[in-house]
């Protein structure tokens, strides 16, 4: 029995494993892939505290290092789904069985997909969802990126390393992204290496065996054009990892309900980082999360 099980060891379930084992804790990280989250993709972090810039997957390491070395026990397993009715919560993976005192949920978030016709046919045969893992495939080569956020224009200034030419398509006529991304993009558009296509929507991901281009739509002419890549990155933004729950709150976008102190609607099952509903989605308020809620699970723990 465990006093508490973290499923996910992204910054937020890292963090609270790092508080809980020092706070002597008997805990239990489940992971269905790689240590480290969507900070594992991610090719530059500037914005982390005490780092002017470092790449995700050093970041990752470290926070993985330092929990490990502490003695955390860490399981690369998935869970496939949870008990949570009962004080003692059972949490099954797609190995083993668990039970706990306390649960700190920090799944984080999936790329979400933009639904259109060869997407899924053509995934890992030139439709990515992940430019610092697939990019250097196509070294040299013409390449589209899709959306409008600080993920996309990260993938740009990445792809812009490898690639001979990038199509940043935009369903919008302006960016959302932090104001240093966009001028180092529009620094790049002014030297012809992206080119924007704005107000317009990729329809189809057109290839056979593998991605020879993508038909567009433009909104505001109603006219779709094909433009010729050999790959396509879709950045559009995540959707919360929930599925394997059941009985929690969730608000209108899917994210789990937490309060200020990480408690779900659930008693004894916290929750934190990018899969609850949280206003910032970043490394350091995701391990912020974990930190407070790991306060929250001592004293419940203590009071348990
Ligand atoms: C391309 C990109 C660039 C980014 N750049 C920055 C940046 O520069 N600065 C910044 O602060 N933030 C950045 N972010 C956001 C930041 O990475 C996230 O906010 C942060 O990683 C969220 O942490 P988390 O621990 O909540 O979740 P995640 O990092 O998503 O980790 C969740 C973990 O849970 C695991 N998991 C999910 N379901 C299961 C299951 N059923 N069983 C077992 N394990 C499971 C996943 O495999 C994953 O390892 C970026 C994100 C992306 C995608």
């Amino acid at each position: 029995m465990y006093d508490c099980i973290i499923i996910g060891s992204g910054p937020s379930g890292m963090t609270c494993a790092l508080y809980l084992k020092r706070a002597g804790k008997n805990i239990l990280v489940l992971e269905k892939s790689m240590p480290g989250g969507q900070m594992v993709i991610t090719t530059n972090v500037e914005n982390y505290p005490g780092f002017s810039h470092i790449d995700g997957a050093s970041l990752a390491t470290s926070m993985f290092q330092q929990i490990t070395s502490l003695g955390v026990e860490v399981r690369f397993e998935e869970v496939i789904s949870c008990d949570l009715k009962n004080n003692i919560k059972v949490i099954k993976t797609d190995k083993n069985q668990y039970e706990c005192k306390t649960l700190y949920i920090a799944t984080g978030a999936s790329s979400r997909l933009l639904n259109v016709d060869g997407e899924k046919r053509l995934t890992s045969k030139g439709v990515s969802y992940c430019a610092t893992c697939d990019g250097a495939l196509y070294k040299d080569k013409i390449v589209a990126v899709v959306g409008g956020g600080n993920s996309s224009l990260e993938d740009c200034l990445y792809l812009s390393n490898v690639a001979k030419k990038i199509y940043l398509i935009h369903r919008r006529d302006e960016f959302r992204g932090d104001k240093v991304l966009i001028d180092r993009i529009t620094d790049l558009k002014e030297q012809g290496k992206i080119e924007f296509v704005l107000n317009s929507q990729v329809v189809e991901v057109l290839g056979d065996d593998k991605v020879t281009g993508i038909k567009v739509l433009n909104k505001i002419f109603s006219n779709t054009q094909i433009i010729e890549v050999d790959a396509l990155f879709v950045a559009i933004g995540r959707t919360p990892d929930t599925a394997i729950f059941e009985g929690l709150e969730f608000d209108d976008a899917g994210y789990i309900k937490v309060d200020s102190n990480k408690n779900t609607n659930i008693k004894g099952v916290f929750c934190g980082g990018d899969v609850s509903n949280t206003h910032l989605r970043q490394i350091v308020t995701a391990c912020g999360d974990g930190a407070t809620a790991s306060l929250s699970i001592n004293e419940y723990l203590t009071k348990h």
